[in-house]
């Protein structure tokens, strides 16, 4: 006899951290030519698809959990979920139908610069096509999650990879270990990665320097989480930064009190610090939140900053199915 399959598939989609992003230029159709290193973190969302045999194709977002901090997260079309199903069974002609229910537990921070939307899309295009028996190639799959988004194809594989061109466009890199970090989420009332972009356009400048993502691929190949810090950068910091100087105020308090550097993860809020291990990462986790409850050290200026924090670590892969 066969084995009968389950109507439930179960996704976990990673976050990211921009280790690098370079803004090299323009694209045709107003986009931005890109260079940035990503990499693959344990802070996981959940997905849990259930499929019920239907007249017509369709999918629901039936509920969303929160880890942290509750966020702004649509459940109708607008849910990069809903999106990357109705592109994957756009072409479907006589297919076996369902109706399709998601129940989507957000551990990522939301519109934090860490792709937790995008990763949700490439997780769900994964289950799909696992589900309808490898319907699509590899390669026609990360096509089809190229069209959701820049950062979709980086989730099918995760790990550590440079994207070029809109930052679709992968090569891998080897990381020779793995890497720990602390990650802090303000909650702030984010800019839209586009007004980032915008403010970007408008400041920069011949003297702006490179922040080459082939040096920080090297020193992950051979480096120590020294020598890689000093190859980490985000090319937005100063426009968000200047734009937000709480964040900066956390980025300056976040220097005092250790770890080898701290930076923006895309277009931010979320800042992560690299260190040295998983032990220097809860040590500045504890020290933080004691300054900050004192309110030493400029903290009693800046008393409604919410922040979240998380201890993670690099990862060498990207979204995982389980049956
Ligand atoms: P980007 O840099 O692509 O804007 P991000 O990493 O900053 O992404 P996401 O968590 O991906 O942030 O969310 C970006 C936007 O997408 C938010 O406004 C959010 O409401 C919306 N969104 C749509 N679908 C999802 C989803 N499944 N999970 C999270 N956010 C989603």
């Amino acid at each position: 006899m066969p084995p009968i399959k389950s109507n439930t598939l179960r996704a976990y989609s990673p976050g990211k951290l921009n280790l690098t992003f370079d803004i090299l230029g323009d694209l045709p159709g107003g986009y931005h030519e890109v260079e940035t290193l990503m990499q693959t973190v344990d802070i996981e969302d959940e997905l849990i698809f259930t499929f019920e045999p239907a007249s017509e194709f369709s999918i629901e977002i039936a509920s969303i959990e929160f880890a942290g901090s509750k966020a702004d997260v649509p459940t109708d079309q607008n849910n990069l979920i809903t999106k990357a199903a109705n592109l994957y069974t756009k072409n479907f002609d006589g297919e076996k139908k369902y109706k399709v229910t998601v129940q989507l537990k957000k551990a990522v921070p939301v519109a934090g610069g860490m792709g937790g939307g995008s990763g949700n899309a490439a997780a769900t295009l994964m289950v799909l096509n696992k589900w309808f028996d490898d319907r699509y190639s590899d390669p026609e799959l990360k096509r089809m999650a190229s069209q959701l988004g820049a950062d979709v194809p980086f989730f099918i594989d995760g790990g550590t990879q440079i994207g070029v061109h809109r930052g679709d466009v992968l090569s891998k890199v080897n990381c020779k270990s793995e890497l720990s970090y602390l990650i802090v989420g303000p909650k702030l009332f984010g800019m839209q990665t586009a007004e980032v972009y915008g403010a970007y356009d408008q400041s920069k400048n011949e003297s702006t320097p490179r922040i080459p993502a082939d040096k920080c691929a090297a020193e992950l190949e051979s480096g120590t989480p020294e020598t890689i810090g000093k190859t980490l950068g985000n090319a937005f910091e100063s426009v968000v930064f200047a734009r937000k100087p709480e964040l900066k105020f956390i980025v300056d308090r976040l220097s005092q009190l250790g770890g080898i550097c701290t930076r923006l993860t895309g277009s931010g809020p979320t800042l992560y610090v690299l260190t040295a291990d998983a032990a220097e990462a809860q040590s500045i986790q504890s020290k933080l939140k004691q300054e900050q409850q004192s309110g030493a050290y400029g903290w009693n200026e800046h008393s409604n900053l919410t922040l979240n924090t998380w201890i993670a670590k690099s990862t060498s892969r990207g979204v995982r199915l389980i049956n």
